[in-house]
């Protein structure tokens, strides 16, 4: 058997006609950004998420950037984020000038709780970031607390977590915003680059808005040094096909998940926690092992292919050799052992049960 670590091949079949029909639309009305594509979107996005105000935009990164710079934060400011993320989280906190702080996560769920957070917070603490890591919420509720009594914002990278919740609170209830990315291969891709913001707080919608599109409030009225990250119709058009269809994938994710945690049993891996006050998402399926170069090989050598997400830890990146972000030995462990299953919307029992069986040899 040779199976795929992620492929969109059965999903896209499915929805082929309506995005060709998709593209054609938009074709023709012969508006290509910003438009009524857009504003639907957002609209139902904005529904799903069930808060009051999405704004779509460029990209996850450009989403996590403007939401920051909305927020008025910059030079001299610290940002506390996970130590255990994708780099885009930390790169964000950089571009808007402020310095990225890292904690670390819980080992077994991956995700952020309060204890940690506090430890790192200083003056010049203006937001935490939790991220959703692999499609699970962080510990939102003393998080939250936590933020209010020290006055400081809380903003969710949500770029891995399109409809997980939280004591069946979605993304964007307990904190001040949240972005998406929409890059191909998250659980609502789109055809290219994508992304969103979402709030409750008009002031910081109104802001990304503006901020994304040259600093724009009304055409030609320029308030301040804004970026072009704009969110094209095509992609939006794109993206309201998948969107109604996003409920069926994700169950078809859980399902997968839940054979992976219910049949994995081998005593040298260990399986991801889901928090019973959660449902998490599974944009990625994250377990730890020992020596997972070993583990990566074997599996290959029976036609699995695996991820890493991610390989080296921030603290540890070139890009960040500079900063002293303290001892991270969690987030260094995480990236020694850390190997990621394939899981798709369309994996065959058959294929599922072969994983499972292949890793349960091992
Ligand atoms: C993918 C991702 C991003 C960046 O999104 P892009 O759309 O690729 O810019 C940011 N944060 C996390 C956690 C991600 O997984």
């Amino acid at each position: 058997m040779n199976i795929q670590f992620s492929t969109m091949d059965i999903m896209h079949k499915e929805m082929r006609e309506d995005m060709i029909q998709a593209f054609a639309n938009v074709y023709d009305k012969g508006w290509y950004i910003s438009g009524e594509e857009c504003d639907l979107f957002e609209k139902e996005f904005a529904d799903f998420c069930k808060v009051k105000f999405c704004v779509g935009c460029s990209n996850g990164l450009d989403a996590i950037h403007l939401m920051l710079l909305s927020a008025g934060i910059g030079d001299g400011d610290e940002v506390i984020v996970p130590s255990n993320t994708f780099i885009a989280t930390a790169l964000a906190v950089s571009y808007s000038g402020a310095t990225p702080v890292l904690v670390e996560p819980n080992l077994n769920s991956y995700v952020l709780e309060a204890k940690e957070i506090e430890k790192k917070i200083t003056k010049k603490t203006k937001a935490v970031i939790v991220v959703d890591l692999y499609g699970q919420m962080a510990d939102m509720e003393p998080i939250a607390n936590l933020c209010k009594k020290n006055g400081i914002l809380l903003f969710e990278d949500a770029a891995q977590a399109h409809g997980a919740t939280y004591k069946s609170k979605n993304i964007g209830y307990y904190s001040d915003g949240a972005t998406f990315s929409f890059y191909p291969g998250k659980n609502l891709g789109a055809l290219g680059d994508a992304g969103a913001f979402i709030t409750n707080n008009k002031i910081l919608a109104d802001k990304f808005r503006e901020l994304s599109n040259y600093g724009s409030s009304s055409k030609y009225i320029h308030d301040s040094i804004g970026y072009n990250n704009r969110l094209d119709e095509l992609q939006a058009a794109f993206l309201r096909i998948k969107l109604k269809s996003l409920n069926k994938i994700t169950e078809e994710r859980q399902r997968i998940a839940n054979k992976y945690l219910e049949n994995i049993n081998n005593n040298k891996i260990i399986l991801p926690v889901v928090e019973s006050d959660r449902t998490h998402v599974w944009h990625i399926f994250s377990i730890r092992t020992e020596n997972k170069n070993n583990l990566k090989e074997y599996l290959s050598k029976h036609g699995i292919s695996t991820g890493e997400h991610y390989p080296i830890a921030i603290c540890d990146q070139t890009a960040y050799k500079n900063n002293d972000f303290g001892d991270l030995p969690i987030s260094r462990t995480i990236a020694k052992q850390q190997l990621s299953l394939p899981l798709y919307f369309g994996m065959t029992d058959l294929e599922i049960e072969y994983v499972i069986q292949k890793i349960n040899n091992y």
